[in-house]
């Protein structure tokens, strides 16, 4: 999310005449863009802003700016501990960063951090200066509403609200004509976008009977309301990939009550059943959280036996992490010690290894219809891509290209990555065509 969103601040710098360098060391402006999620994302930014300190004193005209939630969270830290930096912008007030320079120009330091019910950023077409150019992020809505009670999010982000249908299919339309083939659909609970009428169903439907030849993901469903209609649309579509990330934070009932996630284990585990039973050739995702308050190790072992059921394919994985003001931090305590939940966390990654290596040893012998994102960083030999079901894939280079749809076979595979040979280049409508002919 915060990649999609330093594109739309790209935009808006670019439009006043503003333009990226790669190298800090050229710029005279430095915009970091910060997550809170966890102490040490947060970790990272102080970290970063040491360096652009030592910048600062070699070019006493760099000005240094904090953008996104860190902003938000504790925008008088960082001018306080920060000396040195100049502007703080929450999210919800990008477009106001070329006002805010000039505020800096005139000497003083710049804040904004309001955050809004309305801002969608709808209106600004993102400038995408560092991606693959083949696969895009496209932000559908913003803030969230749910109050889990662990996160952070609602309270640097704002309360929910959705970008205009139009807008996003007019952006997809954008990317269609610069060549991108994978669109990423993003938003903190996917299925309450709502547009009027409209909702992240109909916006599934409208994009991928447009757009055939683009890939459509979508970034993240909340287990809570997972409609039936679009479990039915990615089964019935060659073009809304069989994977879905659906974070399930913990596995236990009392677990989740504390977490304040509106389901129960059993509920869950029924989506999961009707999404496998629907969709063919599944992969999912999730997220877990290991060592939340008042964790015991009978609800450890009910998250580690959920992921055994479920066997995901793939897995975000963290150690709770206190964050200021959530309910969490008011009302439990965070009484865990960083040694069991390092211990209960290490238990659950290498489970979860050893599932994916097992799942993708499943996949030898397979065909499977890859998108070319680049060469691969092990070899310049070999091209990298994604599959359907959003396994990577390496295979030899021959003259595939970025962008290119390639069928392959799966020959082998390790816990995180497909080894494939190709068989050849196709598009998306032709090799689906294929399959449903055979
Ligand atoms: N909206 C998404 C999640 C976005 S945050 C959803 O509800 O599914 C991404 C992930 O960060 C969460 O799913 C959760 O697993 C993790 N996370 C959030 N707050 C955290 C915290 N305080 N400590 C550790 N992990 C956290
Ligand atoms: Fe955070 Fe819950 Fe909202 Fe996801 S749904 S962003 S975990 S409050």
């Amino acid at each position: 999310m915060n990649f999609a969103d330093s594109e739309i601040v790209n935009a808006i710098l670019i439009e006043r005449g503003m333009y990226p360098v790669r190298d800090a060391e050229l710029a005279d402006i430095v915009l970091v863009n910060t997550c809170s999620i966890r102490e040490n994302a947060e970790t990272k930014v102080w970290n970063r802003l040491k360096e652009f300190r030592k910048l600062k004193t070699q070019n006493k005209l760099l000005t240094v700016g904090v953008l996104g939630c860190m902003a938000e969270r504790i925008k008088d830290q960082i001018i306080e501990e920060e000396q040195l930096v100049d502007i703080v912008v929450g999210p919800d007030s990008y477009r106001d960063i070329p006002r805010l320079i000039e505020e800096v120009e005139d000497g003083r330091k710049a804040v904004n951090v309001l955050l809004s019910l309305e801002e969608t950023y709808a209106d600004i077409a993102p400038v995408r200066t560092t991606g693959n150019g083949v696969s895009a992020f496209v932000s559908i809505m913003r803030g969230c509403d749910n109050m889990c009670s662990f996160c952070v999010v609602p309270f640097t982000r704002g309360r929910e609200r959705s970008r205009p249908l139009g807008s996003i299919l007019n952006e997809i339309c954008q990317l269609s004509d610069q060549g991108y083939k994978e669109i990423t659909l993003l938003g903190q609970n996917v299925n309450s976008y709502k547009d009027g009428n409209h909702t992240f169903s109909t916006l599934m439907d409208k994009s991928s009977l447009l757009y055939p030849e683009i890939r459509f993901r979508f970034s993240s469903p909340h287990p809570k309301d997972f409609p039936d209609e679009l479990l039915y649309l990615i089964a019935e579509r060659p073009n809304l990939c069989n994977y879905i990330h659906i974070p399930v934070q913990a596995g236990s009932d009392s677990m989740l009550e504390r977490m304040r996630r509106p389901y129960t284990r059993d509920q869950y585990l029924q989506l999961i059943e009707k999404m496998k039973k629907i969709i063919s050739n599944l992969s999912l995702s999730t997220d877990i959280i290991a060592g939340f308050c008042g964790e015991t190790e009978e609800e450890h072992q009910q998250t580690l036996s959920l992921m055994r059921e479920v066997e995901y394919d793939l897995a975000y994985m963290f150690a709770y992490s206190e964050r200021e003001r959530t309910l969490a931090y008011r009302k439990f305590e965070d009484d865990i010690s960083e040694v069991i939940k390092k211990r209960r966390l290490s238990e659950i990654i290498s489970q979860q290894m050893s599932i994916q290596h097992r799942r993708n040893q499943n996949e030898i012998g397979q065909r499977h219809l890859v998108l070319v994102e680049g060469t691969s960083k092990r070899s310049a030999q070999q091209m990298s891509g994604r599959t359907d079901n959003n396994k990577i894939a390496v295979f030899d280079r021959k003259d595939f290209e970025k962008g290119d749809y390639v069928e392959v076979e799966i020959t082998g595979a390790t816990s995180a990555t497909l080894i494939a040979k190709p068989i050849s280049k196709t598009g998306l409508v032709d090799y689906y065509s294929a399959v449903l002919e055979a």
